[in-house]
């Protein structure tokens, strides 16, 4: 299979970090984006058994400028033609412990800005480095999903992954006409420091998973809301 290159967020820990491992053990060129990379030991250790395959770059999902400073340092990643196969979006952050009364402002901005705006205005600074059919992978939550909506946990989670999720699907009709696929995907309750401790899922198949249904997408299939193992979930 033809080498792909592909970047993803929040890759120091947790799902992202697997998408790095995955993806560099298929033979795919990884450029890994994380808040601190002087702090990413986890992904400097695979630089070093992956050497020219990985870059790890520096990006905060939720700066806009971060997202200009990226799209303009990549082409020296990327080399003079290169182009982007696949962006995952997977940075994310979820606060807990909010309840009913309790919303603040400060932390429903900081969700709205991670979640939903990150994906959405990282996805159009990059449209450019993006190769026509290349795919866009929004990792979403079953929390976002409006027509599961349960009892009143994590308010500001379950609001921006329902807000990207709106973004993904306007995502892939504006990308539509470069042949590009977006869908939004749900990993499963997976053990990570925000699955917490009685998450059901290893990092490690919610990954494998996740790469099966990004490798079988059709472009009939962009602007769809999956789970890890391929599920179609209801908005
Ligand atoms: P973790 O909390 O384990 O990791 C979150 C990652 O996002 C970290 O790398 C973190 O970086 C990064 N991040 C957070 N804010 C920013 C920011 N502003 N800029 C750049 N990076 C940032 O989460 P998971 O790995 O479990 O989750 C990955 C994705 O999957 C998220 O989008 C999450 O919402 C989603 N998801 C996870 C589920 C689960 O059960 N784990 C269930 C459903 C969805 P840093 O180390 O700097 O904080």
């Amino acid at each position: 299979m033809e080498t792909r290159t592909c970047l993803v967020t929040g890759a120091n820990r947790g799902v992202g970090l697997e998408f790095v491992r995955q993806l560099l053990a298929r033979g795919d060129r990884v450029v890994a984006t994380c808040r601190q990379p002087g702090r990413a030991t986890a992904l400097s250790g695979l630089a070093g058994e992956h050497p020219g395959r990985l870059h790890v770059l520096p990006l905060d999902v939720a700066d806009p400028r971060s997202h200009a400073a990226l799209a303009s340092e990549l082409p020296l990643a990327l080399g003079d033609d290169g182009r982007l196969d696949l962006l995952v979006n997977g940075a994310g952050v979820l606060h807990s412990g909010e309840r009913f009364g309790k919303v603040t402002a400060a932390i429903l901005e900081d969700s709205f800005r991670t979640n939903a705006a990150g994906p959405l205005l990282l996805t159009q600074a990059l449209a450019p480095l993006l190769a026509d059919g290349a795919r866009v992978a929004n990792l979403s939550s079953e929390l976002g999903s409006i027509t599961d909506a349960g009892r009143f946990g994590t308010p500001s989670y379950c609001i921006s992954k329902a807000a990207q999720n709106m973004a993904s699907v306007l995502l892939a009709h504006a990308l539509r006409e470069r042949g590009m696929i977006v869908v939004a995907l749900h990993p499963g309750w997976v053990q990570t420091d925000m699955g917490g401790p009685n998450a059901t899922v290893p990092a490690e198949d919610s990954v494998r998973g996740l790469l099966q249904v990004i490798d079988g997408l059709s472009p009939e299939d962009s602007g769809s809301f999956r789970d890890w193992r391929g599920e179609t979930l209801p908005w």
